[in-house]
């Protein structure tokens, strides 16, 4: 039997630790021409593209020309609801904010 581990916090992911979650991500450049039909995935992948180009920037190379990835990770539950929560990494969710009064 094969062995799993969480990608993002390294537990093993035994039958008893609960079921393990496969997260698969594909990025790729976004046609010139397209009818935004779905919003929400094309700005996904916009802005991954645009980090890279920022990434890419900073480090003061040519921007690269970005290809077609794929990629599938192995993630424990509470990982994995934390990455869905907020697939991107952001520094602030985007979680609405309530002031005390
Ligand atoms: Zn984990």
């Amino acid at each position: 039997m094969r062995h799993y581990t969480c990608d993002l916090c390294g537990k093993a992911l035994t039958p008893t630790s609960g079921p393990r979650m496969i997260l698969k991500m594909e990025s790729y450049p976004a046609p010139e021409e397209t009818t935004l039909t779905d919003a929400t995935t094309e700005a996904d992948v916009v802005e991954e593209v645009a980090l890279l180009l920022e990434e890419a920037e900073e480090a003061g190379a040519e921007p690269p020309v970005p290809t077609t990835r794929k990629a599938s990770y192995d993630l424990c539950i509470p990982c994995h609801r934390r990455v869905t929560a907020n697939p991107l990494g952001r520094a602030r969710p985007a979680t609405p904010r309530f002031s005390g009064n």
